[in-house]
């Protein structure tokens, strides 16, 4: 075992603070990180705030993870010290079951190991995420950071870059479609990137004016005022796909009136709250309401190497540790451009 520093929320109203805990030293298959950014996911404040009611306190999150390995177990073939590595929302899963052959082990049957609030299967107690100097990780769930990319800019890949791409790809966003991303926060500014990358026709959906203007330099075609019931009305019926990525209560049968026959909304913003689905709003012109969590390794592997190939990162905004706080409170105002990250080094500062 080896001592790591972090922050850790002890309890649901309690904020973040330093916290320090053991990790295992690597065994044979096991990739040592020294974690030198991470990005900050609307997860992580649903999660330290217990809104999912799920929470395994001391909690210390993180799931948008990079660093530089530090050291290889005796097994490692991939990995060696000094490489450029990424984490994302798993650490492991069975590699057995029949999602786990097929690449999709989010959706493990025996329930993957998540970075941070997971049963922790090899230490006992449950998994600290990357708010820490360093990780342990099983070698299959280390992904490779193309070189190109700025390494800060590409830790929001990891969770908010792979959550949109997985949809996109599943429900075959690209030329001849008409595509809407729902809500301009880390993982909408991704989605935007990302569909726009792959040739759709990108409508982005925003409820804030001053996001208006950065939405179309990221890359959208039109840009939407949730609010403004006219401009929503131009829409009606036409979307082949939307993918909603808002992470609070909100009336989801606008959106669904703007998908056009056998068209899907997909689902991946976690409100705290259910969300009410009108049966007409699915009745009619047989649209499919879905969801989609995050993404398997070897697509997450695909999307790095095509953020790589067309120099997609995120735009950062980056903080200390010490500033985490403040970073949740503009988070749930909205006011996040468009992701932060975490710079670890403030972690020795402190
Ligand atoms: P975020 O950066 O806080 O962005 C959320 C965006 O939603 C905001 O920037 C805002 O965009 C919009 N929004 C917020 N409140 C709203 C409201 N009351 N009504 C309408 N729109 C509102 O969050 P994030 O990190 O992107 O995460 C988004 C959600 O996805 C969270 O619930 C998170 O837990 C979840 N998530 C899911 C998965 C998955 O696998 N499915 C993975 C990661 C995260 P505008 O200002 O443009 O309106
Ligand atoms: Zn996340
Ligand atoms: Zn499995």
């Amino acid at each position: 075992m080896f001592t790591c520093t972090g922050y850790a929320a002890g309890a649901a109203d309690q904020p973040l603070a330093p916290f320090t805990f053991q990790r295992r030293d690597p065994g044979p298959t096991d990739v040592a990180i020294e974690i030198v950014y991470c990005g900050v996911c609307h997860s992580d404040l649903h999660t330290v705030r217990g809104e999912w009611g799920n929470t395994l306190y001391p909690c210390v999150p993180g799931h948008e993870i990079v660093g530089r390995v530090t050291a290889v177990g005796g097994a490692v073939t991939r990995f060696s010290v000094g490489d450029t590595v990424g984490v994302g929302c798993m650490v492991d899963s069975c590699r057995t079951c029949a999602s786990c052959r097929e690449g999709l082990e989010q959706y493990c049957d025996n329930g993957f190991v998540g970075t941070y609030n997971g049963p922790d299967r090899k230490s006992g107690g449950h998994t600290f995420g990357g708010y820490a100097s360093a990780i342990v990780v099983e070698q299959d769930f280390v992904l490779k950071i193309p070189k190109s990319l700025d390494l800060a800019a590409a830790a929001p890949l990891l969770c908010a870059g792979i959550t949109l791409w997985s949809p996109l790809r599943h429900w075959k966003a690209g030329p001849g479609k008409k595509v809407g991303i729902v809500g301009l926060g880390g993982l909408g500014h991704m989605g935007v990137k990302l569909a726009h990358a792959l040739g759709a026709h990108l409508v982005l959906f925003t409820t804030s004016k001053s996001k208006v203007a950065d939405g179309e330099r990221l890359g959208a075609d039109e840009v939407v005022l949730s609010t403004d019931p006219e401009a929503m009305k131009a829409h009606t019926e036409s979307f082949d796909l939307i993918v909603d990525a808002v992470a609070a209560d909100h009336d989801i049968n606008a959106y669904l009136g703007l998908v056009k026959r056998d068209g899907t909304l997909v689902q991946v913003g976690a409100p705290e709250k259910p969300l009410a689905v009108a049966a007409f709003s699915v009745i009619w012109k047989r649209r499919s309401f879905a969801g989609s969590l995050i993404g398997g390794i070897a697509e997450t592997q695909e999307m790095l190497d095509f953020c790589g190939a067309h120099g997609i990162t995120s735009d950062i905004e980056m903080i200390p540790m010490q500033k985490i706080e403040e970073a949740y409170a503009r988070m749930l105002k909205s006011d996040v451009k468009y992701r932060f990250v975490i710079d670890m080094a403030s972690l020795k500062a402190a």
